[in-house]
């Protein structure tokens, strides 16, 4: 979508710390870290919020991917935290779906 940040930050049209891409995701550095490791996780197709979002596969990719960068490329050994905030309520400011990978530091809940 033309005037979403987060597609932009996929096709390059924006900076980034990224971190990881393939064909169907794209991950890098949030820009306000909620913690001393903050990455977040996003299709590269458009999807707004997870409640518009009714495919499958799309999602096991996504958490698949946000799995392997936790554990494979951020090594977050000790452990991790995967949010996905969903809509205003959710605390969702962005509105293309992403995954928060929060780590490197005892994460209260
Ligand atoms: P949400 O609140 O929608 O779940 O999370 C959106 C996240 O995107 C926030 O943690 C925010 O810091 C991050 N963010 C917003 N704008 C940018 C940006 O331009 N670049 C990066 N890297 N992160 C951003
Ligand atoms: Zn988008």
């Amino acid at each position: 979508m033309s005037d979403c940040l987060f597609c932009k930050i996929a096709a390059g049209d924006i900076p980034s710390g990224k971190v990881y891409e393939d064909d169907d995701v794209y991950a890098f550095k949030d820009i306000h870290p909620k913690a001393p490791t903050h990455v977040l996780v996003i299709p590269r197709q458009h999807i707004a919020t997870l409640a518009d979002c009714h495919d499958p596969a799309l999602l096991g990719t996504l958490m698949d991917r946000a799995r392997m960068i936790a554990d494979d490329i951020l090594q977050l050994a000790a452990g991790y935290r995967i949010v996905i905030n969903v809509r205003d309520g959710g605390g969702q400011e962005v509105f293309h779906l992403h995954v928060h990978i929060l780590g490197s530091k005892k994460l209260p809940f």
